[in-house]
């Protein structure tokens, strides 16, 4: 298929990964060949704690480094958060924000979530932007309504393809094997589209990339990434080994 928007395919390491994973990185980028370079942008998103030493061995490889979470000031009195300016600092070129893990897990809300995308902007890292129904919202009916509250209010006015990432998750699909039809990722990402027309403009709206993201593995990834308006994907467990990442990338190609 053609595409008009150059995709993404982003590993979320979510709280795994210690000094020894980057042999595995190494592989990734030895495996990030011609074809797949070629179609295909490639990130991976560590923990804090590896995104300098990835960033570094990243060089040449054709791999960004981003971040998982942000605080929303660029620094201060917040022990323990970590700021999109020491993120950038460390390598990252983008920052994950509003992960459903860090709305549960954290009571992350619109507003705060949005105010950490506000920052990624401040200090030239891409907000990879995360909205998701849960099981519950999804067999009450309200998908569309709980993704278009999201989008409405973590995105910020005023950005541009380049700042901005929306990332669809269904928390139900998120690490349980489960994925929504293709019927159901295609209504979901024609209508971010569409509400992204109100929030970033009609002409940015359609180079922003929408990725899907939930239980994304090399078996199902050709499907789900031919559906309009998938412009790539957001892995959580698959993107752990380089030989099932590359798997998902190479559905690009
Ligand atoms: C995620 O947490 O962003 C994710 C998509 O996880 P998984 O691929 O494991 O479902």
């Amino acid at each position: 298929m053609t595409r008009s928007i150059r995709p993404l395919v982003a590993g979320n390491w979510k709280m795994n990964g210690l000094q020894s994973v980057l042999a595995e990185f190494d592989l990734m980028g030895a495996g990030n060949d011609v074809c797949i370079r070629r179609s295909v942008d490639l990130m991976i998103c560590p923990p804090a704690t590896l995104i300098s030493a990835l960033a570094h061995a990243a060089i040449g490889q054709g791999i960004a480094i981003g971040a998982q979470d942000c605080h929303s000031k660029d620094n201060g009195a917040h022990t323990g958060d970590i700021s999109a300016q020491m993120l950038a600092d460390a390598g990252a070129s983008a920052v994950i924000v509003g992960h459903s893990e860090r709305r549960a897990d954290h009571g992350e809300t619109d507003a705060s979530v949005r105010l950490k995308a506000e920052a990624a902007y401040r200090n030239g890292l891409m907000a990879i932007i995360c909205v998701g129904e849960t099981r519950a919202e999804r067999v009450a009916g309200k998908t569309l309504a709980v993704v278009r509250r999201q989008l409405k209010g973590s995105v910020p006015d005023g950005m541009t393809a380049r700042d901005i990432v929306i990332a669809y998750e269904p928390v139900w699909a998120i690490g349980t094997g489960l994925t929504p039809t293709a019927k159901d990722v295609e209504e979901v990402h024609a209508l971010i589209r569409a509400d992204l027309k109100k929030i970033v403009g009609k002409d940015e709206a359609q180079k922003v990339r929408i990725l899907y993201g939930g239980s994304v593995k090399p078996s199902n990834a050709r499907e789900l990434m031919s559906v309009a308006n998938v412009d790539g994907a957001l892995v959580g467990g698959a993107s752990l080994k380089a030989e099932d990442f590359l798997g998902i990338a190479a559905a690009f190609h």
